[in-house]
């Protein structure tokens, strides 16, 4: 199981590696309790049926934690597991009657659904759910004898169970929404609000493995502001922040929607143009040269940037060969007098 959530936490998405942890500890718990009940109803309270029921089950949880563990199949084993959980509660109610309270146990279908399913397809299938085994416990009021199943029972058991089900989902959408907004700030930088470092390194490794493979283009350009130094020292660190901000937005608004634009350093940009071949993408960071330096930067004015391209070529090994060629260029672009495109 550690080796499996190794691979699912490295892949940096929080809400998987959730999803993950739940289902395990899902059918973990599954397993321990329908041996336990199996026990129980086996031996203790000599109830065949029930104890066959839970064998069944066991059997079954057994067979999707096993393949859960082989195929890493987390959608598939959520919805074995919640069709599962479904059919032993409807056969449980028709069996049980209620006696000794045993209805109880409806009432914990909505944690398992949403923590498993997500929020959204867990409140479809919680509400499919209750439709079903109200429908049972609706049947159950006319033909269920010796057991304590009467109307007002039926109306508390459905009232308590929405509440129930809809706290469980205003808790799941939450933890939901928060982690959303956490992947968004360890992938934004928090000036610019573009991609961040750690993201385009990210992107980067994608697209360049794309690049091997399929022998797609890629092309990128590192950009980065001509005297910024000065800007600061004239006007003040907080107009250089401001620069940097009206700088990104230029930068945002004028790349496709395929490209990726990230702050790479202090006053660096990048842009990662996969699909492109060198001239392309030469063609496409001129404009937006152009569109910098047609630009009014409140207080300073005018403002100039130069930029370093590159192409993936199949003669370098990695990501940092296909950075350094562009920083290369970079620097031809800063040594040959600035506001410069060179490749
Ligand atoms: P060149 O044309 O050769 O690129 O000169 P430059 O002055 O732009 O380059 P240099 O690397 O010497 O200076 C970069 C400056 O960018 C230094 C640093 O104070 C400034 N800088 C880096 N990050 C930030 C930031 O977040 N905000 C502000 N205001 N300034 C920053
Ligand atoms: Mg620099
Ligand atoms: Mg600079």
């Amino acid at each position: 199981m550690n080796s499996l959530y190794k691979t699912f936490t490295s892949n940096n998405d929080p809400l998987r590696t959730r999803q993950f942890i739940l289902i395990n500890g899902f059918f973990f718990i599954g397993i321990i309790a329908f041996i336990v009940f199996g026990f129980i109803n086996f031996f203790v309270t000599q109830n065949y049926l029930v104890s066959l029921l839970d064998a069944i089950a066991l059997m079954v949880f057994l067979l999707s934690f096993s393949d859960l563990k082989k195929t890493q199949h987390i959608n598939k084993a959520a919805t074995i597991g919640i069709a599962l959980i479904s059919i032993f509660m409807f056969t449980f109610a028709i069996i049980n009657h209620n006696q000794s309270f045993g209805l109880i146990w409806s009432i914990f279908f909505p944690i398992f659904a949403m923590v498993m399913m997500g929020h959204k397809k867990g409140l479809i299938a919680s509400l499919i759910y209750y439709i079903i085994l109200y429908s049972i416990l609706f049947y159950g009021l006319f033909y269920w004898e010796n057991s304590s199943w009467d109307m007002l029972s039926l109306v508390r058991l459905v009232i308590t169970s929405f509440v129930l089900m809809f706290a469980i989902f205003i808790m799941e959408y939450s933890v939901y929404k928060m982690e959303i907004n956490l992947q968004n700030i360890s992938i934004t930088d928090q000036l610019t609000g573009l991609y961040n470092r750690r993201e385009i390194d990210e992107t980067m490794q994608k697209k360049y493995e794309c690049f091997q493979r399929y022998e797609m283009c890629l092309s990128i350009c590192i950009i980065d502001i001509d005297n910024f130094k000065q800007v600061n020292d004239t006007y003040g660190h907080a107009t250089g922040d401001n620069v940097l901000v009206q700088l990104s937005e230029i930068l945002k608004e004028n790349t496709r929607k395929t490209d990726t634009v990230g702050r790479w350093g202090g006053e660096e940009f990048i842009v990662i143009m996969p699909h492109t071949d060198i001239n392309n993408a030469f063609e496409h960071i001129k404009q937006i040269k152009q569109k910098i330096n047609s630009f009014q930067f409140e207080e300073i004015g005018h403002l100039t940037c130069s930029f370093g391209m590159s192409e993936a070529e199949h003669r370098e090994e990695n990501v940092e060969q296909l950075f350094l060629k562009a920083d290369k260029k970079l620097y031809e672009a800063k040594n040959s007098g600035k506001d410069k495109i060179v490749f």
